[in-house]
Formats: structure tokens, C-alpha cells, sequence
């Protein structure tokens, strides 16, 4: 059993793929780690089955109703990071032990899971992080040149 993370309607929200007769979803499933090795039409049957729950007007696991007319299934192992208990405190902060050294990203510690969403809040408090280092960094940077000035 799988949980759909994004179900969309392609032909409705992409002008150039708009077909009166037809519907063209894309469908992310996670976590997919008993799927991956699986052949692609026993992931589409699976498929099926989730969307007839999801959709029983239009969707039957037989093709009864609605028929597959093309279908590609894309593998991408480790896509996503695993949201398990006991993990949150593996996030690091954005400003990182090394002076001077930033991290962004959605699996950096913010409020978010992996996501759009996460990976733009972690770019801003990293962005947050370096504006409130700023002076430290420029003194940083200051003495760096002076014992260069020294040095030579
Ligand atoms: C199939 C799929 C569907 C998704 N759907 C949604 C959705 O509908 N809504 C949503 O909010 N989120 C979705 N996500 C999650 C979302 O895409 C991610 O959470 C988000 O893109 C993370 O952004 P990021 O900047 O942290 O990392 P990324 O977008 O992964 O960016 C990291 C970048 O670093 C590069 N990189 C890695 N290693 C190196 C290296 N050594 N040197 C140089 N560059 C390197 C990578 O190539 C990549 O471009 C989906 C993810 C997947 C895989």
C-alpha cells in the first residue's frame, strides 16, 4: 500500500497537452522502497487500484471505466529523504560548526518536510544566517587581509 504525494491533471493545468477526451495524470508515490524493483505494469495495476479509490465515478482497476492509452513509469531511487521517527534532530542548521560555511536546502532543519516549501525557507534562513554573521564575516575577512599585509 502506497500513499499518492501529488496526483495531477496535466491535460487541465498544461494548455498545450488540453485533450477534451482525455486525462493525462502524473503520479508521485512514496516511500516507493518495496516498489522500486517491481516491474512497471504491476506498479500501473497497483496504480489503478489507488486511483479507483480516489476516483470511483471515472476509475476502475480493471479499465472498465477510464483506459490507459500510453503510461511511463520513472524510477528515481533517493529522491526524497525518508521522514522516519527519530530523525529530526539529524537536520542541520543552516549555519554550520565551520565559520563562514552555510547550508540550504529542504533537508536542513526548518519546518517543513521535503518540499518546495522547505527548500525555500531553508534558502531564507540561510540567507537570514549569513545577514546576521555579516559583520563577524567582515571582520573575518578584515583580519585576514591584515595578516596578509603582515605576512608580506
Ligand atoms: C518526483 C518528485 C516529485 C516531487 N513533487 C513535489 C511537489 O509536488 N511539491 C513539492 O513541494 N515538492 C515536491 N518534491 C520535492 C522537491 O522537489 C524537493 O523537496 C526540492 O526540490 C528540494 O530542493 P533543494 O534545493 O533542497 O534540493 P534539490 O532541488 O535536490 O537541489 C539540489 C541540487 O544540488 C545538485 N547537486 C547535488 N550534488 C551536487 C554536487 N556534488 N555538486 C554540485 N551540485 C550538486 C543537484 O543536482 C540539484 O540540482 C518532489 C520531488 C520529487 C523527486
Amino acid at each position: 500500500m502506497y500513499a499518492f504525494l501529488v496526483v495531477t491533471d496535466m491535460m487541465a493545468s498544461l494548455q498545450e497537452y488540453y485533450d477534451p477526451n482525455c486525462s493525462m495524470l502524473e503520479l508521485v508515490f512514496a516511500p516507493a522502497e518495496e516498489w522500486i524493483s517491481r516491474s512497471d505494469s504491476e506498479i500501473i495495476e497497483a496504480t489503478m487500484s489507488e486511483l479507483a479509490k480516489l476516483f470511483p465515478d471515472e476509475i476502475a482497476a480493471d479499465q472498465s471505466k477510464a483506459k490507459i492509452v500510453k503510461y511511463h513509469v520513472v524510477k528515481t531511487p533517493r529522491s526524497v529523504y525518508k521522514t522516519i521517527p527519530n530523525c529530526e534532530p539529524c537536520r542541520p542548521l543552516q549555519r554550520s560548526p565551520i565559520e563562514g560555511f552555510y547550508l540550504a536546502g529542504d533537508y536542513t532543519k526548518q519546518k517543513y518536510l521535503a518540499s518546495m516549501e522547505g527548500a525555500v525557507l531553508s534558502g531564507k534562513l540561510c540567507a537570514q544566517a549569513i545577514v546576521q554573521d555579516t559583520e563577524l564575516l567582515l571582520g573575518r575577512k578584515l583580519k585576514n587581509s591584515q595578516t596578509e599585509v603582515t605576512v608580506a
